[in-house]
This record gives structure tokens, sequence and C-alpha cells, in this order.
């Protein structure tokens, strides 16, 4: 009788060990899962929104990176391992842009964002922009003009300028109301034969010499340049900083309205159009530079880039 009483007590114990050990490991299931779960939702899940969805050869992509309060350090984007500027635009949101020139390869390139522990790894998949390709013929003395030395610096310097300040806000105009002619991403063959390196860095107009050139957003005159300085193949032209690292281009200008340092607003009078430098007759050209990768400008008239 004792004995069994015995037994049935270590039973008990054993029954009530057995008992302890799964409640403990439910608890630690449940307590794992509801660890994961409990972290602020926003800040465990990094949200990164890309602008186009599907971007392709020409565009300018937008990267942003929503804020969370708490994290003091900016995020780091990497576009191809490289390192790119990024910008607080509002209190909810960072931003990155990544220029993709009409000469960038289709294919899948790789995007990486990193903010507070987070990581981000994303395929940016680049699709194709049919470009045409025109027909040029110029003469000897034309194909022959190279940029001087000032030219170059001086143009390299505007189109690579990032400025802080955002100038610009919503759509881009067009510069000029004139008819366009050359689009961008253009390929030429010059006197029959193919430039392979060539594609056309912004859009043309076919305007009269004197036609009005209008500034497409607000934004900081950074070059005004002058042919009779040395600006053979842009030849009169303006160049103005919308900040961020976007810039436009007006060249081949017959008179310029305005001087460095100046702030123009959207559709204020920069020049007036001419056939300066190296150009077939009058007309407009426009370029935009983002980080001084030229891009399709229509994309900027056409839809908001944040
Ligand atoms: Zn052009």
């Amino acid at each position: 009788m004792m004995v069994n009483k015995i037994k049935k007590l270590r039973l008990n114990i054993s029954n009530l060990q057995k008992q302890v050990l799964i409640l403990s490991l439910v608890f630690l299931f449940v307590g794992i899962h509801c660890f994961a779960k409990d972290l602020p939702a926003d800040k465990n899940d990094l949200k990164v929104i890309i602008f186009p969805e599907k971007p392709k050869q020409g565009d300018t992509v937008s990267v942003k990176i929503k804020k969370h309060p708490e994290v003091k350090n900016p995020p780091k984007v990497y576009f191809e391992k490289s390192k790119q500027a990024v910008f607080e635009i509002n209190d909810t949101w960072y931003r990155s842009l990544i220029p993709l020139t009409a000469s960038k390869k289709p294919g899948t390139y790789g995007l990486d964002v990193f903010y507070d522990d987070k990581k981000k790894n994303i395929d940016l998949i680049v699709g194709i922009t049919d470009y045409i390709v025109e027909e040029l013929t110029l003469t000897k003395e034309i194909a022959g003009l190279m940029t001087t030395p000032i030219e170059r610096k001086s143009v390299g310097n505007a189109i690579n300028a990032i400025s802080d300040i955002r100038y610009w806000d919503g759509k881009f105009s067009y510069p000029s109301s004139g008819k366009q002619s050359t689009p961008y991403g253009v390929k030429r063959k010059i006197n029959g034969v193919l430039n392979e390196s060539y594609f056309h860095k912004g859009l043309d107009f076919a305007v009269p010499t004197g036609s009005k050139v209008i500034s497409p957003a607000k934004g900081k005159v950074i070059l005004a340049g002058h042919q009779k300085n040395g600006f053979v193949v842009n030849g009169n032209c303006v160049f103005v900083d919308h900040g961020h690292g976007v810039v436009s281009a007006f060249l081949h200008l017959s008179e310029i309205n305005v001087k460095e340092e100046d702030i123009v607003e959207k559709g204020q009078l920069v020049g007036k159009v001419g056939g300066t430098g190296i150009a077939t007759g009058p007309h407009l050209h426009w370029g935009i530079y983002v980080f001084g990768q030229p891009v399709e400008p229509e994309l900027w008239v056409k839809q908001v880039v944040d």
C-alpha cells in the first residue's frame, strides 16, 4: 500500500514536470513571437518607394525612404555600389535621385538602402527606350570645333552642382512655347558616320532667333557663358541650378537676360533663342542634368519628380 502511494506520487511529480516543461515551451514560443511582434512596426519595416516603378533609359528615378522620428542619421543609398546624395524632402521622407541616361545599358542594377540598422537590397530593372537615329551634315569647319578648356571646366562645374536647397516645386514647364524638333536620346550619324558614343543630351525646339527662353522651374543661375569668352560649342548659354543636384542648360542663345547668382522664378525670361556655338541653325537646346548626368527633360514636364 505504502509502496503504491510512493509510486503514484512519483508518477504525479513526473506528470507535473512534463506539464511544466510543455507550458515553458509554449510560453517561450509565444514569448518570442510576441517580442518580434511588439517591435514598433515602422521601425522594423524599412519603407522604400521607387518612382517610376518600372524605370527605363533616360528616366530620373526617385528613391524615397520613410523617416523614423527616433533615428537621427539619414539613410545611405548606393546604386551599383556607389554612394548617392540623399536629401530630407519633408517631415516624412528622405529622397535620392538616380539618373539613368540614354546610354545606360538595360538590365538589372543593385540598389542598396541602409537606414538605422536595417537594409534593403533592391533589384532596379532598367528597361529599353527606343531612340531614333538622325542623319546630320555639318561643314568641316563646324564639325571640327572643339570645346575650349574654359568652356569644359565651367560647364563641368555647372552640371555637377549640388545644392541643399530645393528650388523646384511640382512639374517643370517647357522653356519654349515653340515646336519641338530633336528629342532627347537621338543617336546621330554625322556626315554619314554613326557616332557610337554620342546621344542627344537634351530636347531641341525649332524656333526663330529672338524667341523667348524661360526658366522651366525656380532656380539659381550658376553659369552665364558667352561665346566671345570661349564658349565655342555651347555658344551663349545659361545654366540654372534647381537644387538637390538638378540643373537645366539652355544653349545656342543669341542673347542672355540674366547674370550669375540671379534667382529665377518659373516662367522668368533667361535669354533669347539663337544659333551660336555648334548649331545648324537657330534653335533652343534644353538639357536637364542630375548629378552631372543628362536625363530626359520631358519626364520632368510630364510628371512631378519629387
Ligand atoms: Zn540639342
